[in-house]
């Protein structure tokens, strides 16, 4: 079961929202965790063991949820492949 995302770890924000990046080219979804208020977009980078799309999918939402979660918790910089700050 997935859990509830944690605030941002940036800001505290609860304002949070799951979205996802579609890559047309690999034909995949790229789980992602956005926060609205300092425009945070979190994502991880893990190989799953599906090759399904939906499993793969399913699979990488639950770790993205997982990481961001820990890092809401505790200061773990390594957790994060990729961040991105816009504004
Ligand atoms: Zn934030």
């Amino acid at each position: 079961m997935i859990e509830q995302l944690k605030p941002c770890p940036f800001c505290g924000s609860e304002d949070i929202y799951e979205t996802y990046s579609q890559e047309y080219a690999l034909g995949t979804k790229n789980p992602e965790i956005f926060c609205n208020s300092c425009k945070a977009i979190f994502s991880i980078e893990d190989d799953s063991p599906y090759m399904n799309c939906e499993e793969d999918y399913a699979y990488r939402r639950v770790k993205t949820i997982e990481a961001w979660n820990r890092r809401s918790e505790n200061e773990r910089p390594d957790e994060w492949a990729q961040i991105g700050l816009e504004g």
